[in-house]
């Protein structure tokens, strides 16, 4: 991070000792240009030891500036100056033709003809269609349920979860790390199922979510 030797011995042993603090400041001068951003704010930070006023004004200032660029970072971002890392993407499971035939929610079950929470999508599409993680993430659960089938369950940063279910064929196995075009399985009609679908349900730090908000 410091360039220049001088500087160096000045900043790492003798804060107290201001002895060549012209001769540095006058040498670090057109050193500041090649500097990255985050580098200059540190060099600042290492003035701020000196006695001399004016590069503790331009701490302040580089500080003030930083604040102002981050904001705006954010903003830009996403719109939201509050949090500060951008949402993770997501894309569809299937890139085969699909017709959503069940969505999120309250709905009339096909079989029992009661009314229940789906706490997912099916997407109906040809039996053997391939089905690709939703966004970057890490398998963490495969297997067999009555009711679901074969299912895939995948870790998303971000505290995000996506669940797979009614699988054919699970082609995935627990701690792939994954991406939106690694292929996880094969469109099936196994478990609880009047036809070939996939089930996809999403969730952020263990609550259901309707997957249609994260797309
Ligand atoms: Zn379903």
């Amino acid at each position: 991070m410091v360039t220049n030797g001088q500087q160096s011995l000045v900043f790492a042993g003798h804060p107290a000792d201001t002895r060549g603090r012209a001769d540095s400041e006058k040498n670090a001068r057109p050193e500041r240009k090649p500097m990255g951003f985050l580098t200059g704010l540190m060099h600042h930070a290492g003035w701020h030891v000196s006695q001399n006023k004016e590069p503790k004004m331009r701490k302040i200032k580089s500080v003030f500036f930083a604040i102002l660029l981050f904001s705006a970072m954010d903003l830009y971002a996403e719109g939201n100056p509050v949090s500060a890392a951008p949402e993770i993407a997501f894309t569809i499971p299937l890139h085969a033709k699909y017709k959503i035939t069940a969505e999120f929610g309250e709905i009339r079950h096909p079989l029992s003809g009661k009314t229940y929470f789906h706490s997912g999508i099916d997407f109906a599409a040809k039996l053997e269609s391939d089905v690709y993680a939703a966004a970057r993430g890490t398998v963490i659960a495969t297997g067999f349920d009555k009711s679901d089938g074969n299912f895939v369950v995948i870790s998303h940063p971000q505290g995000y979860q996506t669940v797979y279910s009614s699988l054919k064929t699970i082609t995935c196995k627990v701690g792939d790390k994954v991406s939106s075009d690694s292929r996880i399985g094969l469109l099936g009609s196994t478990g609880m199922s009047t036809g070939p679908h996939l089930h996809f349900s999403v969730y952020k730090n263990g609550e259901v979510l309707d997957p249609q908000t994260v797309f």
